[in-house]
């Protein structure tokens, strides 16, 4: 059960959606260009800055707030969704738990202001396998030398800085990452090849380059060979949100599908008076309540500082799974129409929810996580 003040949240924040955000969602993914004119409004409700703390500039809200932020954002518009869940969870979450006071003090008044903080973890060659990281950080009197490229980074070329994984050693052997803070007006930082995407084309995805990038040792997040530790610290938080936007894509889905039915008429009576209808929307709505509810768990276990990964990648892989589902019944209850580009949203968001079975790991790489956290439990237990 929720609490009143995330009931009255949820109000707010859902208003907000409809009248600032909403009425662009349809226009930014026919063109396919980033949501711009999303950015003031977003940092002005503070959506850009959920975790920072007062004295940088933020508004902090808990989890589950947070939680429903991305999912409204996203039951009117997917781009919104992981522009806001990418900046919060992979780009300000890393500073905040690793970053040392001066890094603080330098990223998060920008972040929490709307500059756009990104996440460079995959490359071409390390998708799942993220010990797999090519970029290489030579060691260099007072920092670093990067090279090497990222790519499918969300917010590439609109951020103002990248947390970025790179190897600190040529051994092929030795898998462990580091991770520094690349700064955009770095001389060799370049923002490469944007990606021509079926969905979430509102959002920022693009190759990133870094050639004899010359990082200072200031910009260091922790210590070296602690990235890869890091990085699953950030992902637990991570697929929250991205449970959350797939929650709030799968909402949307059944907000279409509900209006619909009620509207077209066959055989002389409105579609929903058939039991078939009525039981994909009664399906719909169940599975979305239980993803709900196990989203909201999982906020609640993290900010209660408990072990939340099993319940994290539960949350994301379940989510992405009705979000897709109800995308799919949604069409099916629309017919014809539901697959016309532009007039009805569920299209648009079967396109856009695909990308929460795959971001931030596969459902594949889920199902390990939970396995493997399984029997870790198994482990500890004995
Ligand atoms: C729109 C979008 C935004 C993104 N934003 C970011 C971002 O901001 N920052 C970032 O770093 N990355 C980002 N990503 C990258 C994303 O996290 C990766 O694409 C994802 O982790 C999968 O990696 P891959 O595409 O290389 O797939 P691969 O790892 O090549 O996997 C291909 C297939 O093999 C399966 N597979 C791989 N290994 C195993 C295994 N051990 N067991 C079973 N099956 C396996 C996978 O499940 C999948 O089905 C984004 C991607 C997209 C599309």
């Amino acid at each position: 059960m929720l609490e009143k003040k995330h009931l009255e949240y949820r109000e707010d924040i859902r208003d907000f959606c409809l009248k600032q955000i909403e009425p662009l969602a349809k226009t930014l993914d026919e063109e396919q260009r980033f949501l711009h004119e999303h950015i003031k409004p977003l940092t002005d409700k503070g959506l850009f800055s959920v975790f920072i703390p007062e004295e940088y500039g933020g508004k902090p809200i808990d989890t589950i707030s947070y939680a429903i932020a991305v999912e409204e954002c996203s039951r009117v518009c997917g781009s919104t969704g992981i522009t806001v869940a990418a900046h919060n969870s992979l780009g300000t979450f890393p500073v905040l738990a690793f970053g040392n006071d001066e890094q603080k003090k330098r990223f998060l008044p920008r972040a929490a202001k709307g500059e756009l903080l990104a996440f460079g973890l995959s490359e071409p060659d390390a998708g799942s396998d993220a010990g797999g990281t090519r970029t290489y950080a030579k060691k260099i009197d007072k920092g670093w030398e990067v090279n090497g490229s990222k790519c499918w980074i969300t917010s590439a070329t609109t951020a103002f800085a990248t947390i970025c994984t790179a190897k600190t050693t040529e051994d092929a052997k030795d898998r462990r990452i580091t991770t520094l803070l690349l700064e955009k007006d770095f001389d060799g930082y370049s923002v490469g090849k944007k990606e021509n995407k079926i969905g979430l084309r509102g959002s920022d995805t693009a190759f990133l380059h870094f050639d004899d990038v010359n990082v200072p040792d200031e910009n260091l997040l922790g210590k070296e060979g602690e990235g890869f530790k890091q990085m699953l610290i950030t992902l637990d938080g991570g697929r929250i949100s991205i449970g959350a936007m797939a929650l709030g894509l799968g909402q949307g889905a059944l907000d279409v599908a509900l209006k619909y039915a009620t509207d077209r008429h066959q055989f002389g009576k409105p579609i929903i008076a058939n039991q078939a209808i009525q039981h994909k929307l009664a399906d719909m709505s169940m599975e979305l309540e239980a993803a709900r509810l196990l989203i909201y768990d999982c906020a609640a276990r993290k900010d209660a500082k408990q072990n939340y990964t099993r319940y994290s990648a539960i949350c994301k892989l379940y989510a992405s799974e009705v979000g897709r589902r109800c995308a799919e019944h949604a069409i099916e209850i629309l017919g014809s129409v539901g697959i016309l580009t532009g007039k009805y949203t569920a299209e648009r968001i079967w396109r856009d929810v695909k990308l929460c079975e795959i971001g931030e790991g596969t459902s594949e790489v889920q199902r390990l996580v939970i396995a493997r956290e399984l029997l870790k439990e198994l482990e500890a237990s004995k």
